[in-house]
């Protein structure tokens, strides 16, 4: 991104760092360890992945001062981690699901043909070109960023999130808003102020670390289970197969696959689990490139590990407790809701473990407002959900949607001075029609071309 259109986007202004302190009153940097300087916002994103872009973009788009914030040094979450993963569900049967989907594809279409190859849902992205492409997608609505900032702990007011305290280079840094929207996948604001979260059933779907892998030799088959056989004395980790398939519009290829789920039930809000998955999955990704190596015949005798995700994919974490739980039977018999926000559809995918074709279902506001806290919202992976209905929704495209109406309550929130859960349900549903989404979809049959 142009150096002016960064400076556009964070309202920084040319002059040094040091400079910064105070001068934009939304953003007084600090230049010492003194929590004394405070930043505000109206509409405050924690968390740049697929809901948090959707999110930020909608809060801005409807007239909010929006700030998203993200822990590592570019937006998209799993999507742009896991290094070439499709984005699933971002145009069922090629049909729109609204302006924030578009808007992306039209940003990674305007990059080149690198960029972007689009499937019968799918887009299936080089993940360089993505991370510019969101970060267009924020400019073109005005929503202010940064990067390299942590939500490390919540300011609480009674049982109002009223912001957040953020580790940076500078320190930690308190950042005030009217609403903040958590988007961390893992829940991190909502549990820090002490809402109500769901883990109920003790296990969690498996993690993932991804690979990029390159210089394969006329690869045909999609089946590793041959080569998993002879590998698997010599490198245990493995597991028991795994495909590959073609990053975009390059000559590498990614692989998803089960990853943790036969070594261990990891909880990644544990520290200690957490690391224990991380560290286990980078031993797994080279056993993996040795097996295909060592046992994989011509096709992949020279393969080459030439990257992995920036962390474990975590399919499943916290999840918020709102005053409706979408579950298994929502999902399996289409469900629709008078206070209708999103649709979902795809597969219902517990990463290796089970995997049904359910029915499009709807999602209600109730479902991303917490029961009993105020000043907050969710999107996303982490959204009212149990085990299997969490696992109904984690498509790109569907987290993208519940971002999407989790913006627009969040600016209206602001705007009109009212709590999430005080708003008109129909000023939401308006607003997202403006913008393109089709509420009246849920119930619907899908046919297997809309794989997970
Ligand atoms: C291994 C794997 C394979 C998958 N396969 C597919 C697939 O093929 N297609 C598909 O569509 N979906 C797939 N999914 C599901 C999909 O990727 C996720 O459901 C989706 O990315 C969730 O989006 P999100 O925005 O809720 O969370 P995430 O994508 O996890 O984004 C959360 C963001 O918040 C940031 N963050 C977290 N904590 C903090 C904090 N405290 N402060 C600041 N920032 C923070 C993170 O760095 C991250 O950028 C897969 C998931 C996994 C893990």
């Amino acid at each position: 991104m142009r150096r002016r259109n960064f400076i556009a986007a964070t309202g920084l202004s040319l002059l040094g760092a040091t400079k910064l302190v105070g001068q934009n009153p939304s953003f007084p940097f600090i230049n010492s360890k003194k929590r004394s300087n405070t930043i505000h916002v109206k509409v405050l994103i924690v968390g740049g992945g697929s809901a948090g872009v959707g999110a930020a973009i909608a809060a801005a788009k409807t007239g909010a001062e929006t700030l998203l914030i993200e822990n590592y040094g570019f937006f998209g979450g799993v999507a742009t981690w896991s290094l070439g993963m499709c984005l699933n569900q971002m145009r069922p049967n090629e049909e729109s699901r609204g302006f924030i989907h578009e808007l992306l594809l039209q940003k990674l279409q305007n990059l080149g043909e690198q960029a972007v190859r689009q499937s019968t849902h799918q887009f299936f992205v080089n993940v360089e070109y993505l991370k510019v492409a969101i970060l267009d997608a924020l400019d073109e609505v005005g929503c202010k960023y940064l990067v390299h900032v942590k939500a490390v702990d919540t300011i609480t007011k009674g049982n109002r999130v009223a912001g957040v305290i953020v580790s940076t280079k500078s320190g930690l840094v308190e950042i005030n808003a009217d609403v903040v929207v958590d988007c961390t996948g893992d829940l991190d604001v909502a549990f820090f102020s002490g809402a109500s979260t769901l883990k109920e059933t003790g296990i969690l779907a498996p993690q993932t670390l991804l690979l990029n892998v390159s210089n394969i030799n006329n690869y045909k088959s999609n089946d590793m289970v041959g080569v998993v056989s002879k590998a698997k004395s010599k490198y245990p980790l493995i597991p028991d197969g795994w495909g590959l398939a073609k990053v975009s519009n390059s000559h590498h290829y990614y692989i998803n696959h089960s990853g943790t789920k036969d070594l261990g039930n990891f909880d990644i809000t544990d520290p200690e689990q957490f690391s224990k998955a991380e560290c286990l999955s980078r031993r797994q990704a080279v056993q993996m490139t040795e097996a295909m190596r060592e046992f994989g015949g011509g096709e992949l005798k020279n393969s080459e590990l030439i990257g992995t995700s920036t962390q474990i994919g975590v399919r499943e974490s916290r999840r918020i407790l709102g005053s409706y739980v979408i579950t298994e039977e929502d999902a399996m018999n289409g469900s629709k809701f008078e206070d209708v926000i999103a649709w979902r559809s795809g597969w219902l995918d517990i990463g290796f473990t089970k995997l049904s074709l359910m029915k499009i279902h709807q999602v209600p506001y109730r479902a991303i407002v917490p029961e009993k806290i105020d000043g907050l919202l969710t999107a996303g992976r982490c959204i009212s959900a149990s085990h299997e209905g969490a696992a109904a929704g984690k498509s790109m495209g569907n987290c993208i949607a519940t971002g999407h109406a989790a913006g627009i309550a969040a600016a209206l929130s602001s705007k009109l001075k009212k709590q999430p859960r005080e708003l008109n349900v129909r000023e939401i549903q308006d607003k997202l029609r403006k913008d393109g989404v089709n509420l009246t979809k849920g119930g619907e049959n899908q046919d297997h071309k809309m794989s997970n």
